[in-house]
């Protein structure tokens, strides 16, 4: 059994190569490291080079719009062609972010989207408090062939179908399996086709409840906790307790998902 992180970030300080290493040993095979900004695009490149299972992606994070500098696009057309299989992201919306700037964002993702779609990539979408403006985009735009990846899916369940139907792919994280919604275990069993599920840590974000955890990373200076990157581990268990198969069969349906999506 060889897992497929959908989504992280091994290049963060916060994650020594020690704990991808440890991953690897847990059952953590090919991870999708995705940069969020054109500062750290050299360092996701960096990994990729150091591990072929260290898989890359290179993005415009929309917290990073604001900072980004001039020409960002153009560097990232250069990265993207020098690694033929890197996917584009972590990009998106983010209307929940301090400040955040509607159109910068919406200007950011058109130029990005755009890339995906002319260079045949995958995309991979972060979207907080913006579903409604997401949609409005993903209606009307052209989309990359391949699909797209909502990370982190905890959206509306209404929207499951039409999001499919344009090439989406949903990922689980232990992170939202929080009592108040209850209802993204019920999505995952039954709403969302079986070859669109991948699972993802995000690590060393969105660091899921103690029960969660197969491995500890130490907190952030401000005392955050940080998501290690074994605990992909345990976050496949509980999608297929989820799904009601064994962890086996979980494993197996998300990593063809993997290779579906961004390529084997
Ligand atoms: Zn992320």
């Amino acid at each position: 059994m060889e897992l497929r992180d959908a989504h992280c970030h091994y290049q963060f300080a916060e994650v020594p190569y020690a704990a991808v290493e440890q991953a690897r040993a847990d059952g953590v095979g090919q991870a999708m490291i995705n940069g969020s900004a054109p500062a750290d695009w050299e360092d996701v490149a960096a990994l990729g080079r150091r591990d072929p299972r260290n898989r890359v992606s290179f993005g415009l994070h929309p917290w990073d719009v604001p900072t980004a500098p001039e020409g960002w696009a153009e560097t990232l057309r250069t990265y993207l062609v020098a690694h033929p299989a890197a996917g584009v992201g972590e990009m998106g919306l983010d209307r929940w972010v301090k400040d955040f700037d509607p159109a910068a964002q919406e200007k950011a993702f058109r130029a990005q989207l755009a890339l995906a779609v002319e260079l045949d990539r995958a995309l991979t979408i972060h979207c907080v408090k913006a579903i409604g403006p997401l949609m409005d985009i993903l209606r009307a735009a052209a989309l990359p062939r391949r699909g797209f990846l909502l990370h982190s899916w905890n959206g509306p369940v209404e929207l499951v179908p039409e999001l499919a139907q344009l090439g989406a792919y949903f990922s689980f994280s232990a992170h939202h399996l929080i009592p108040r919604k209850a209802d993204l275990r019920v999505q995952f069993a039954v709403a969302i086709p079986r070859e669109r599920i991948l699972i993802e840590t995000d690590a060393p974000a969105l660091c899921p409840a103690p029960e969660f955890r197969l491995r500890e990373l130490a907190p952030a200076a401000d005392g955050t906790e940080q998501n290690h990157p074994s605990n992909l581990v345990r976050n496949n268990a509980e999608l297929a307790k989820t799904m009601g198969v064994t962890p086996e069969a979980s494993a197996a349906l998300t990593a063809a998902n993997f290779a579906r999506l961004f390529g084997a």
